[in-house]
């Protein structure tokens, strides 16, 4: 069973400014992911053009990088069973009116455009954006002791 899928979280400066940060990280915790990187950072002009990439021609990328940029972020890597799409779940869709209660953006945000966090939306783009954001030395490998009661009987 692959236990070891990571996925790339960022809570953006609207979650931190609003004091989510922990209960967001919590959310993660609780769902039995393992956290192997954290750090936070000042995203630049460069680094969110490449983040957003596939929306830098978007009438609202303007907006987008402003506020990406504007104020500190925190970079979570964390790690398990179907980890993208688990925490894709925990997140909810980016329009959070439309988001569920009991995902992070249907309880936290009513907005497309401050929604709280990115969570990376394919293993392909979850391993890109980690090489983004984290250097290998930044990452954690290590045991979960947890992990036999998190999953053991799992195909
Ligand atoms: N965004 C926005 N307006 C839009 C669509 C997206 O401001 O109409 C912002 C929003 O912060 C969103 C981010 O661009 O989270 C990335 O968009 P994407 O479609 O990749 O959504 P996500 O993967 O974050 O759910
Ligand atoms: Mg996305």
């Amino acid at each position: 069973m692959g236990t070891n899928e990571r996925t790339l979280i960022l809570i953006k400066p609207d979650g931190i400014q609003r004091g989510l940060v922990g209960e967001t990280i919590a959310r993660l915790e609780k769902k039995g992911l393992k956290i192997v990187g954290m750090k936070m950072l000042h995203v630049d002009k460069a680094l969110a053009k490449d983040h957003y990439s596939h929306l830098v021609s978007k009438p609202f990328y303007p907006d987008l990088e402003k506020f990406i940029t504007s104020y500190p972020v925190v970079a979570t890597v964390v790690e398990g069973k179907e980890a993208v799409e688990v925490v894709r779940l925990i997140v909810g869709p980016t329009n959070a009116t439309k988001a569920e209660g009991g995902t992070i953006r249907g309880d936290f945000s009513n907005s497309t455009s401050r929604n709280i966090i990115h969570a990376s939306d394919s293993k392909e783009t979850a391993e890109k954006e980690i090489k983004r954001f984290f250097k290998s030395s930044e990452l954690f490998d290590y045991k979960l002791v947890l992990n036999e009661f998190l999953y053991a009987g799992d195909e």
